[in-house]
């Protein structure tokens, strides 16, 4: 039920009617312009924040709109039909009221509640919280589209649910390719000040990268070259090495990526601290996933490349949307705004 504060928005439509709100039935106000009130969009639900007594705001990334903040009514009530769709980690599809202040949720169907397999498993609940807060932190402003974000996003939640991979090598994949598409890209086959593509050294997290012996400052973290190689391909997308790499260097990729984020988003991410960066003894797979981007390295070598010249599309993804997926690209063409 909308409530009286909230109808002042809404001009008595046919969805006032289905949702039972107090206009129901009242013309549309003489003069309308046009403007839509109604839209729909898919997402991924980041995070819930309580509302009075029996609602929340429960910010989205959604496919089309960016970055959102709504309120849903009524979904701390036991017999809310929302309660569980808008639980962090789902995938959505919303259908919303436009209003001055917080939009409102009117409609909301699961696509993929992958909460429910991240929930039961501690490693793998941990890094998709860091995968939710990282999105948030990398989307800066609300409803600003971020269409390469929200794809990595269900990309890694999903390869994230499906078991496929260790975790953290899925978290650090996502966070690689979330700071790529950022614009923030480290350097990892050249040395991020002169280029040079032999003898890489060191990293260093505020020069963008690796850095060759001679360029190499004292101080700066010197990885092995197979971690160096481990980052490359968890960045293209290639599982085959990534799945077959020793663990003390998927540490230490691990502790690269979280302090290479950390240092660019100004140590926002709070959940980091709770991934287990040594918990890796879990089974391998091999080579489930086909490896989506391997068009992506050739754009991404260098320090700082610009947002959006990251990648090919298919890169965005992690094991390649199917083409029945709802979620894939043209696959909520049909979607069209109310
Ligand atoms: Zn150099």
């Amino acid at each position: 039920m909308i409530s009286s504060r909230s109808a002042g928005a809404c001009r008595g439509c046919e969805e006032c009617v289905r949702i039972g709100c107090s206009r129901a039935g009242a013309r549309p106000d003489v003069g309308d312009n046009g403007r839509v009130t109604l839209y729909r969009d898919e997402g991924v639900v980041l995070r819930t924040q309580k509302l009075g007594e029996a609602d929340r705001i429960v910010t989205v990334l959604t496919r089309r709109t960016g970055r959102i903040r709504a309120a849903a009514k009524g979904v701390r009530k036991t017999k809310s039909r929302f309660g569980a769709r808008l639980e962090p980690f789902t995938h959505v599809d919303l259908q919303l009221y436009e209003r001055r202040s917080l939009d409102l949720i009117t409609q909301a169907e699961t696509l993929r509640p992958y909460g429910q397999r991240l929930v039961v498993d501690y490693p793998r609940y941990t890094a998709g919280t860091a995968m939710l807060e990282t999105a948030e932190k990398l989307t800066a402003g609300e409803r600003e589209p971020a269409l390469r974000q929200f794809l990595l996003l269900v990309g890694g939640l999903r390869t994230l649910a499906d078991g496929s991979h260790d975790p953290r090598l899925v978290l650090d994949a996502f966070l690689l390719r979330s700071l790529s598409v950022a614009g923030w890209a480290p350097a990892l086959d050249e040395c991020s000040r002169c280029g040079d593509r032999g003898q890489l050294r060191g990293f260093s997290i505020a020069g963008g990268g690796a850095m060759c012996s001679r360029c190499r400052q004292p101080g700066t973290a010197t990885p092995a070259p197979p971690t160096f190689a481990l980052m490359l391909a968890l960045l293209r997308g290639e599982w085959d090495y990534a799945d077959d790499s020793e663990q003390r260097h998927r540490v230490e990729c691990s502790g690269l990526v979280a302090a290479y984020l950390q240092w660019h988003l100004e140590h926002g991410i709070r959940s980091l601290r709770h991934v287990e960066r040594d918990g890796g003894t879990r089974e391998r797979r091999g080579a489930a996933g086909a490896t989506a981007g391997d068009a992506a390295g050739d754009a991404v070598g260098g320090r700082l490349a610009a947002p959006g010249a990251a990648a090919g599309a298919g890169d965005l993804d992690f094991d390649g949307y199917e083409p029945d997926d709802p979620a894939g690209p043209g696959g909520a063409s049909d979607r069209e705004t109310v």
